[in-house]
């Protein structure tokens, strides 16, 4: 079946950037979520970066607009039946996920693919609680999507060849490169980056370094891009835990605690940029280390 039209649940940092790359590949787009505020965000977020797409001679001005052409929003879930590919990208939370699925599937088409830009949650527990479990996949982007280049694909105990030779053709499509994963917690990104963030939580909570230390340590002594407490800030710290709660439960090591320090700034509600506040400050013009 060829894939035209392809709807994304959830229109947060993960949602928007999905819709920004499909658009731009010349896929029609509809995007919902339970909040019409941040369906109106993930618009504009998507209009300005594609504009400095723009700006930078990335994107022409033509294929910009076309691209903001192929993006529609609804609040309707069961509109979203009409497309060929589900990408469900909402909140890092089984009940959730699973909530989204079971109202969506009276109304998808029978050759529609499932997926789910989980960035831990098991694919073959997602996909057994759905109708079609052989075409069912984890299709995970990378944060910020319209620039990181990987996608993991990871197939469900169940999922059959054809749907995942669809998803490999998508992924070259939209000028990005797979990498395939088994089904384990956390898959293989955020097997290996999590516990690195949550041991840099540790280095904190246990006094060792400081915010600043810390991530100018592993900028300038391990060549990292960003520093794992900015990367944290960056996820969502909400997000980080969740995945090392995952991780904890699933391989049932105690390796993969996460950090009490972790833990309370979730509960505290500083969940790091997008609530302007978790390692560093944003309220100001440059972030400020919190310690
Ligand atoms: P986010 O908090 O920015 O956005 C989540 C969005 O889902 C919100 O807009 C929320 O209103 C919406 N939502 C919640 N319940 C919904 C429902 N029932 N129906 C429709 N929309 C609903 O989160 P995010 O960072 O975009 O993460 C989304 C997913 O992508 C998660 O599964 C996460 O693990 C995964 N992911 C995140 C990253 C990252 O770096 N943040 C990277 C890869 C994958």
């Amino acid at each position: 079946m060829a894939i035209q039209s392809v709807g994304v649940i959830g229109a947060g940092q993960m949602g928007n950037g999905i819709a920004h790359v499909f658009a731009l590949a010349g896929y029609d787009v509809l995007m919902t979520d339970i909040s019409r505020e941040a369906l109106d965000k993930a618009v504009a977020q998507i209009d300005h970066n594609l504009e400095r797409q723009v700006s930078r001679g990335k994107v022409s001005a033509e294929d910009k607009a076309a691209a903001m052409r192929r993006i529609t929003t609804t609040m309707t879930l069961s509109d979203l039946g009409k497309t060929d590919l589900i990408i469900e990208a909402a909140t890092e939370r089984e009940t959730v996920k699973q909530a989204i699925f079971e109202d969506l599937l009276p109304h998808l088409k029978p050759e529609t693919i499932l997926t789910s830009n989980t960035s831990s949650i098991s694919i073959t527990r997602l996909a057994s609680r759905t109708d079609r479990p052989e075409r069912f996949m984890g299709f995970h982007f990378m944060n910020p999507v319209p620039v990181m280049q990987l996608v993991e694909l990871i197939r469900g105990i169940a999922t059959n060849e054809e749907t995942y030779k669809a998803l490999v053709e998508v992924v070259e499509k939209i000028g990005k490169t797979s990498a395939s994963a088994e089904d384990f917690p956390a898959f293989i990104v955020n097997r290996i980056l999590m516990p690195m963030i949550n041991e840099a939580v540790y280095t904190l909570y246990e006094g060792v370094g400081s915010v600043k230390s810390i991530d100018q340590s592993m900028k300038l002594g391990a060549n990292h891009p960003m520093g794992p407490l900015e990367l944290a800030d960056f996820i969502g710290l909400d997000t980080c835990l969740a995945i090392m709660n995952v991780l904890h439960e699933g391989l049932a090591d105690t390796k993969y605690r996460p950090c009490p320090l972790l833990v309370k700034y979730v509960e505290a509600g500083w969940l790091g940029r997008k609530t302007g506040r978790g390692f560093y400050d944003y309220s100001g013009e440059e972030p400020v280390p919190t310690r």
